[in-house]
């Protein structure tokens, strides 16, 4: 069904809530099954041995297949316009199985400097330890890009876009050209834009992946991954980093919660990014504020690339207090509604100080050349009625001191 043409297929929020899954296959029940089940039983033994030599599609074991993930797997294939995907237990799995599969000591891996803390981490143990070439470059900065490409031969760019924490925004079809111009493959951590406003892959890049404890499962009670490509990229990660290298398989309980929030994932995202809108609007107006990162913000580098390539500018929002780490701290201390927490996509409003919280990865030096300054607040706006989260600022910062 992933491969049906766009042009007659069915719209985002029917594939989100349909595809994957038809009752008929499950004694009616609208909603598809939990499997809880750890094996799978087979007839006779050469019916496990055909299993086991391939010839047959069968769930052998609950490490590297289950029939509830089966769904949600063809299900995120479709939202990203792929022919396969592989659910994984947290998004640090997703991505630490794509690169035990597809790559190896001594390959050249030329990564975004800005992101998520834990894959920044992540990328300086396969640098360290495990013999692997990895290239931070400014991927916003085309000639960075270029200069570090003609530098030798390389296996895959890597980014984030918008990225964690200042949504840089990273052109993923010129990128992911460059990448195909040098015999590489483009790699997307697409979790802040979820496939409802941004498909990598229809720009060019090859693999996608998430976090779907964000906004794939939007609700803030669960940890999980996904990534989504070509049928051969899928199959290699699947038989490689999930079954052997990680073992991080998603729990069937999990993979139900995740389809039952990418039910409301249209609904979701088209709120969180009005009301980021209007927040980053405010915020933007405000005296106590020094700037405002936000893609959907004439003024922020990027948005003309983000508009392009995006469809909506999500509920992440940067911005920096007028002032230092203290006044920072003040004010995500003063906040009513939102709550201080690292993580994002969830109902909730969300907020947290990236320089002591998620990005403390990063040496104080490297944060502050990456502009991740002690000033610098990041929210995750939320679905609340979002008059109540402007007021929530509103009123924190008009008693800053
Ligand atoms: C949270 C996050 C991750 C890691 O995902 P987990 O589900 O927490 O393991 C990776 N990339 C981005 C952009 C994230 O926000």
């Amino acid at each position: 069904m992933s491969k049906t043409p766009p042009s007659n297929r069915p719209g985002f929020a029917t594939r989100a809530i349909h595809e994957g899954y038809d009752p008929k296959d499950e004694k009616g029940a609208l909603v598809p099954p939990v499997f809880m089940t750890s094996t799978y039983a087979f007839d006779t033994v050469e019916d496990g041995g055909a299993a086991f030599r391939g010839e047959r599609n069968a769930y052998i074991y609950g490490r590297t297949k289950n029939p509830t993930q089966t769904v949600l797997e063809s299900r995120l294939a479709s939202l990203e316009g792929a022919e396969a995907a592989v659910a994984t237990a947290s998004g640090m799995s997703a991505i630490s199985a794509t690169f035990f599969s597809l790559f190896q000591q001594g390959d050249r891996i030329l990564v975004h400097s800005r992101l998520y803390g834990n894959s920044f981490a992540f990328f300086g143990h396969l640098r360290d330890r495990f013999g692997f070439d990895i290239r931070l470059i400014d991927m916003t900065e085309p000639g960075e890009l270029e200069a570090a490409a003609a530098e030798g031969a390389f296996k895959a760019v890597y980014f984030e876009t918008p990225a964690n924490p200042m949504l840089d925004i990273v052109d993923i079809e010129a990128v992911s050209a460059l990448a195909h111009r040098h015999g590489a493959i483009s790699i997307v951590d697409n979790t802040f834009a979820t496939p409802y406003l941004q498909r990598p892959l229809e720009q060019g890049a090859d693999l996608v992946l998430h976090s779907a404890t964000k906004y794939l499962g939007g609700h803030g009670d669960l940890i999980a991954g996904i990534v989504a490509g070509s049928e051969a990229h899928v199959k290699q990660i699947r038989q490689i980093g999930l079954r052997v290298m990680t073992g991080a398989t998603m729990a069937p309980l999990t993979a139900h919660l995740i389809l039952r929030g990418l039910k409301t994932l249209e609904l979701r995202m088209e709120r969180h990014s009005s009301s980021a809108l209007t927040l980053a609007e405010r915020l933007s107006r405000h005296p106590a504020i020094a700037q405002v990162i936000y893609p959907g913000l004439a003024g922020t580098k990027g948005h003309a690339i983000a508009s392009r390539q995006m469809s909506g500018y999500g509920g992440l929002i940067g911005f920096y207090v007028d002032g230092d780490y203290d006044r920072a701290a003040k004010l995500c201390n003063r906040l009513q509604l939102s709550t201080i927490a690292v993580s994002l996509g969830d109902a909730e409003t969300l907020v947290q100080h990236p320089a002591s919280m998620t990005h403390s990865t990063y040496p104080k030096e490297e944060r502050e050349k990456l502009g991740l300054a002690d000033n610098l607040i990041r929210v995750s706006v939320g679905l609340e009625t979002a008059e109540d989260i402007v007021a929530d600022f509103d009123a924190a910062l008009a008693g800053l001191r």
